[in-house]
């Protein structure tokens, strides 16, 4: 409604994150019309700006689409008049109240919605929400969180901080992003599974033989590891993104697309999975590596990380999901740091075609023959599927094909940012995308007994060169589970 503002306080301002993903989504939603007539954003951190020195640091990062070139600077001129900024504490009321005079200035009296953004590490969550929630909060509208990963390090302390931030928040105020579920392929993951009749018969143990979740990125930490030794790859990739991903692959289908009745059916998958076992997991850790008289580092080489740190920057798993359409079959994740490629993928893979008729053609390797999907959730989102096909021509000669849906062939815009779908979501209110305590609390319960057995067994990861595949462990892994990887065939 016209009638309405909106406010929105970015708290952390100042950093990485907030120039990079947020000030730009909140751009790309202004400039496509998403946000309301009347709208504020304000940047708060303890760092010393005037509010035209934010409009100059965000200026350098906001883009437009190239679809959408017109009028671009004059839009930016706009947006940016909308942006201001306060200097504070985390930890101070007073400065939260001052903020709030500021901010019912510029609400000019409207009825205002109020959502703030914390782009601040953990540790100052608690503070944030205490101050914002007693001093900043919206007198008759809304008041909602984002709050970013990590939720905690183990079971434990992210219930603790579940339990601190209730103290002043609702669980319908709380919006806690994990931003893989705002990208374009996993909210398509329903769609395809859901609205065509092709996959949802087959989505079974009857059918499917694995599930592959992979994540890899090609560089290291780079100077940032301090944050990471912290937490290793487990905490900060599996735990959350792929163990997301996993339980909207894997749950049944909800009663209807409203958030609580998917996030009912992820957390019954997540509370279904069996207690995962150190035997059935791998971890790694990159070392410095020469090649083409260019040297890499190693994880250690950081300056950030601590010296002799046993933190695993991969991981490789083998999870299982004890319910009837799951039993038996090996959900693999994959995730790790300084490898061969920057890719996420979900890839599954059907089983054999029993008595299959062509098997001659394909030697003795049958797996060489079956079926698989694959979900390329990033870069160059693409849904593609493997199958056999005859070569044209006298005789029988059979190939591996490819159906393929390349979506930048297929769709010529570009494809939003994640964050800009969860920021619009939020400030609907449309909660699907973002994780409700019990889910946390059921991802974190799987998790913490092997990250505690990690780490009290002090099990030291397997090396591997910056730049490589990956530890070979990771393939033995798949082999006593009678499966490849899929994304380590010639094919891609
Ligand atoms: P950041 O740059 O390290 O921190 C954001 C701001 O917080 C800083 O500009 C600083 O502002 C303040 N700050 C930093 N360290 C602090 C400390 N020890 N005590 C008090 N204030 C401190 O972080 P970021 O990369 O923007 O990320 C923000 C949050 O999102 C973090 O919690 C991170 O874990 C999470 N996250 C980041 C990414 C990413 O791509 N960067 C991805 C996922 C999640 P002032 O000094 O001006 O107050």
């Amino acid at each position: 409604s016209t009638e309405y503002n909106l406010s929105i306080t970015v708290v952390g301002a100042s950093g990485d994150l907030a120039k990079k993903k947020i000030f730009p989504a909140l751009f790309a939603l202004y400039y496509e019309d998403c946000l309301p007539e009347n709208f504020i954003i304000f940047g708060y951190a303890r760092t010393k700006m005037t509010d035209e020195e934010l409009r100059n640091t965000i200026s350098k990062t906001l883009t437009c689409r190239i679809d959408k070139r017109e009028n671009c600077e004059d839009k930016m001129d706009q947006f940016l008049k909308r942006c201001f900024y306060h200097s504070g504490q985390y930890n101070s009321e007073d400065h939260f109240a001052e903020l709030n005079c500021k901010l019912k200035e510029k609400e000019g009296g409207r009825l205002s919605n109020r959502l703030f953004y914390l782009s601040v590490p953990p540790n100052i969550f608690v503070d944030v929400v205490r101050c914002a929630s007693l001093k900043a909060s919206s007198e008759k509208g809304w008041t909602r969180v984002i709050v970013e990963k990590p939720f905690g390090r183990d079971s434990e302390s992210s219930s603790e901080l579940t339990k601190c931030l209730k103290q002043y928040l609702s669980e319908e105020q709380i919006f806690r992003i994990d931003h893989y579920l705002g990208k374009e392929l996993v909210e398509n993951l329903s769609v395809l599974r859901f609205s065509n009749l092709v996959f949802e018969p087959l989505w079974s143990r009857s059918y499917i033989r694995s599930v592959q979740l992979i994540f890899s990125e090609d560089f290291g930490t780079e100077g940032r590891g301090g944050y990471f030794d912290n937490y290793g790859i487990i905490r900060d990739i599996m735990q959350n993104h792929l163990l997301q991903i996993l339980a909207l692959f894997a749950m049944e289908p909800p009663v209807s697309l409203d958030a609580e009745d998917i996030r009912n059916e992820k957390v019954k998958v997540l509370r279904s999975m069996i207690p995962l076992l150190l035997e059935n997991v791998v971890v790694g850790q990159y070392k410095g590596h020469s090649k083409d008289g260019k040297s890499y580092p190693g994880y250690t080489d950081d300056p950030t990380v601590p010296n002799g740190s046993i933190t695993p920057t991969f991981a490789a798993a083998a999870l299982f999901i004890n319910n009837a359409r799951w039993d038996g079959v090996p959900f693999l994740m994959k995730a790790g740091k300084a490898l061969h490629t920057r890719r996420a993928e979900i890839r599954v893979q059907f089983r054999h075609v029993p008595g299959n008729l062509y098997k001659r053609n394909f030697g003795t390797d049958l797996d060489k023959a079956t079926n698989e999907l694959v979900l390329r959730v990033q870069p160059d989102e693409a849904i593609y599927l493997k199958i056999n096909n005859k070569v044209p021509g006298l005789g029988m000669r059979l190939d591996r094909s490819d159906l393929n849906l390349l979506f930048r062939a297929r769709y010529p815009c570009e494809i939003p940012d994640a964050y800009e779908r969860l920021l619009l979501d939020a400030i609907e209110g449309e909660r699907r995308l973002f994780i409700r305590s019990d889910e946390l609390d059921a991802a974190w319960a799987l998790f913490t007994p092997l990250l505690k057995e990690l780490e009290n067994k002090k099990i030291t990861p397997e090396l591997y060169p910056y730049g490589s595949r990956g530890p070979v462990g990771a393939h033995y892994l798949a082999a006593k589970h009678n499966v490849r990887w899929g994304d380590l065939g010639n094919e891609d």
